[in-house]
């Protein structure tokens, strides 16, 4: 059900496609990288300050936090957006691509910091009818991991809001959602292994610890989904990946050797729960293989990033507000975790209720079918009004909701 609120945003982001287009282009043709995103978090604190908030530019990094007070009482929500782009040079055909040699927005965050300024606008107009405040969090260095440790350290979530929203382009059709029910994406570890071994036997040694390493990964399909959209529709019916784990593994990577380690690994953990299972095994595979060949090893956990995993409760209040926006059957439920992708979304989440939404970016007819991360990813840009209505309707709702209660 719509209500008289819900239309006027309907309406006025109707209004502002081309604003949003324009604003999209800009940041895809102006690109930073992690930790380097000053013109971006100047572009986006002038248009906050434009819709008259008051504004903190340079938290955490280059982040702008900005929040929105309406004027009628309520809870306190926040959105987040990242960024940053990818050293990647853009392989695009278009009026708008990268003007930055070598740097591209291939992850979709332009249009994430567009969609978040669109809800900015919408709900700024809204204003004398909304109730609490809404929390704009822009955080840089998304794609490093380390973005989102940065704004919580600068207090981004103090005090914390009742719920967190955020959401990220997904090569699935232009006009549908993608609402995981639990883990969003899975979670990782980095971890480096020193190793001590009788002289002449350490390339052997490293070779096997390593490839026993990465027999721990489990699938219990034996092969995986070989197209994108297989894997969606995996994603949808099955929930085989909740416990796939994947070990990576290598002997001798350039950037460990410089600190005298022999091994760097990844570990791929789509649920919490198994870290320490997964732990516990990587020390028993290290001290059998050391063991053999009477060696030694150090095992040392360098950084992680635990899984992004939906809130319970904001996915049953998400559910029908999403239904209503983009039509029940355009409402795709996913049961497994995208295994490819890391975000530290999760980190937020551990303060607070938070739910990231899959939005669909691709178009197939007009070929645009590139996967995240590709040199020509681009999206459809019906997404950005999409997301915005979207988007803005889910704030309107949950803060009523919460404000009634
Ligand atoms: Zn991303």
């Amino acid at each position: 059900m719509t209500s008289h609120l819900e239309t006027r945003i309907a309406e006025r982001v109707a209004a502002l496609r081309a604003d949003f287009v324009a604003l999209r282009r800009d940041f895809h043709m102006h690109p930073e990288l992690s930790h380097a995103e000053r013109r971006t978090g100047q572009v986006i604190a002038e248009r906050l300050t434009a819709l008259g908030l008051r504004v903190r530019s340079g938290v955490g990094g280059h982040g702008v936090v900005a929040d929105l007070e309406g004027a009628l009482p309520g809870p306190l929500l926040a959105y987040r957006a990242d960024m940053d782009a990818l050293p990647m040079q853009d392989m695009l055909d278009t009026a708008y691509r990268s003007q930055n040699p070598g740097v591209k927005h291939a992850c979709g965050h332009d249009a994430h910091m567009t969609i978040a300024l669109g809800v900015a606008e919408v709900l700024v107009d809204l204003r004398e009818t909304w109730p609490g405040t809404v929390r704009f969090i822009f955080q840089p260095a998304e794609e490093s991991l380390d973005g989102a440790r940065q704004m919580l350290a600068a207090g981004v979530l103090d005090p914390p809001p009742e719920a967190i929203l955020g959401l990220h382009m997904f090569p699935i059709p232009v006009g549908q959602v993608g609402l995981a029910d639990e883990v969003c994406l899975v979670g990782m570890e980095e971890f480096r292994v020193r190793l001590y071994s009788p002289a002449g036997h350490l390339d052997t040694l490293m070779t096997k610890a390593a490839s026993a390493l990465r027999a721990l990964s489990t699938a219990r399909a034996p092969t995986g989904p070989t197209t994108f959209a297989a894997l969606v529709q995996s994603m949808q019916t099955s929930d085989a990946h909740q416990d796939t784990v994947l070990v990576s593994c290598w002997p001798r990577y350039p950037e460990a050797a410089m600190r005298g380690e022999h091994l760097l690994g990844l570990v791929s953990i789509p649920r919490a729960v198994l870290r320490q299972q997964v732990r516990a095994q990587i020390h028993r595979v290290l001290n059998e293989v050391t063991a053999e060949m009477g060696a030694a090893y150090d095992l040392t956990y360098t950084f992680d990033n635990p899984p992004t995993k939906n809130d319970a409760g904001l996915v049953r209040e998400f559910l029908p507000i999403a239904q209503d926006v983009v039509g029940a059957a355009n409402v795709l439920r996913f049961r497994a975790p995208y295994p490819f992708a890391h975000e530290d979304f999760a980190l937020y989440q551990q303060h607070a209720p938070g739910l990231l939404l899959w939005l669909g970016s691709a178009n197939p007819k007009r070929g645009l079918t590139a996967l995240l991360h590709a040199p020509d990813f681009d999206v459809d840009e019906d997404a950005l009004t999409i997301g915005t209505r979207l988007m803005a309707t889910a704030l309107l709702r949950v803060a009523r909701a919460r404000s009634a209660a």
